[in-house]
């Protein structure tokens, strides 16, 4: 069997996923004797995708794990961290710093940032699918739309970012949660009866499987959902897909189903909504009696945060490129609003305009290639990122009174 397109693992650890240019640029300093030079990295951002004000730093724990080992120390802001990319005076803020031999990890800077670039950009915009649905529950459904090989971080990215579930069982696993999904087209048609199939899917599918189906393969949903709801006893939810053809208005079908659904006395059965759903539509259907979102190819295939690292210090002393800024850089937040700022001072006293003192965010995450601390669960991180988003939906909900 011919093998498929996908970097090993052992691929990426030995630098074979790199740009070729730093390959031949450490070839060039060990010429010179020049390996032992000391030096400051740090990660950052110029401006973000769409205009997004913040972004939820992910990738970090995956870049803790490939850098193990290697002669370097990192810090930066918890994995999680909504985080902004400039200082109100111009500078950039950096959320991750790597100290070092340059030699000693600057042949994975290809493999960093697009561990950080990508996870970044998927859990932003969950966070950003999670407050148009108004902190309601969301599921990751968008892996059909990406490589398979990203399966694991497409779906530990949008969990991070508050999805509330994924639909890989690979993925599942490494967030530690159970894999979620509803019923496929598929089955219907190969059954060719929705009530056939809903029996079906009911009497032959594990006591622990949800009883969510689908109800809008042949038939009006609104008399889809009621003969659901007649058939399986303890339904659970019922799943609107309809096609764009028929959609008209999504919304106001989707109150209607609710409604007749109510009257018939299944208030409990929920309403999943899926289909090309993204943070424009979401929000529309916010508040229209949907229980889930299933989200896909808007959050599997977000854009990409644009990040670089740049040398900030060599041996002790300030560089930078052109349009850089250089030295070694903190970063801060205001614990109430959440604004960002920077400083070369790491004890650095910084007011926000609202007043309340900044916090320097940045930890120790590794010593000389060792962690300084065990990693964090999934869900830790995704609860440290549902924090922040509701002080985000309390200030626009503030705004818009
Ligand atoms: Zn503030």
């Amino acid at each position: 069997m011919q093998s498929l397109f996908v970097a090993t693992e052992e691929d990426i650890r030995q630098g074979r996923t790199m740009d070729v240019y730093f390959q031949r640029s450490l070839a060039v300093l060990k010429a010179l004797d020049l390996e032992e030079i000391r030096v400051k990295a740090e990660f950052s951002a110029g401006s973000l995708p769409s205009d997004w004000p913040w972004a939820v730093i992910c990738g970090t724990e995956e870049v803790l794990r490939l850098m193990e080992g290697l002669p370097v120390d990192i810090y930066g802001v918890p994995e999680g961290t909504l985080w902004r990319p400039r200082s109100s005076r111009g500078p950039r803020i950096p959320f991750l710093n790597i100290e070092g031999s340059y030699c000693g990890f600057g042949e994975m800077e290809t493999s960093i940032l697009g561990m950080l670039c990508h996870s970044s950009g998927v859990a932003t915009k969950a966070a950003r699918c999670k407050l148009a649905a108004e902190m309601g529950h969301l599921m990751a459904f968008g892996n059909r739309r990406m490589h398979p090989a990203l399966a694991p971080m497409l779906d530990r990215s949008a969990y991070i970012g508050g999805c509330d579930g994924v639909a890989s069982p690979i993925g599942a696993d490494l967030i530690g949660e159970e894999a979620l999904g509803t019923v496929p087209h598929a089955l219907i048609l190969m059954i060719g009866d929705e009530v056939k199939a809903y029996q079906a899917f009911h009497d032959h599918s594990h006591s622990a499987v949800p009883r969510i189906v689908l109800v809008d393969t042949y038939s009006d949903e609104r008399f889809g959902a009621l003969e659901a709801c007649r058939v399986i006893p303890g339904l659970e939810g019922i799943r609107l897909d309809t096609p764009g053809s028929r959609r008209g208005s999504f919304r106001e079908l989707i109150q209607e189903v609710r409604w007749e659904m109510d009257m018939a006395s299944h208030q409990d059965v929920s309403i999943i909504a899926t289909g090309g759903l993204d943070e424009d539509s979401i929000r529309q259907l916010s508040g229209a009696g949907v229980d889930s979102f299933g989200v896909g190819t808007s959050i599997s295939n977000a854009p990409t945060v644009d990040f670089s690292m740049d040398l900030v210090e060599k041996e002790g002393e300030p560089i930078s490129k052109r349009g850089k800024f250089s030295g070694r850089k903190y970063p801060f937040r205001c614990p109430r609003c959440l604004l960002m700022d920077v400083s070369l001072d790491k004890d650095d006293e910084i007011h926000c305009q609202c007043g309340v003192a900044m916090e320097m965010i940045e930890v120790r995450m590794m010593e000389n290639g060792r962690r300084t601390s065990s990693a964090e669960s999934a869900q830790e991180i995704r609860n440290r990122v549902l924090r922040q988003l509701r002080i985000i939906h309390d200030i626009d909900s503030n705004h818009k009174i």
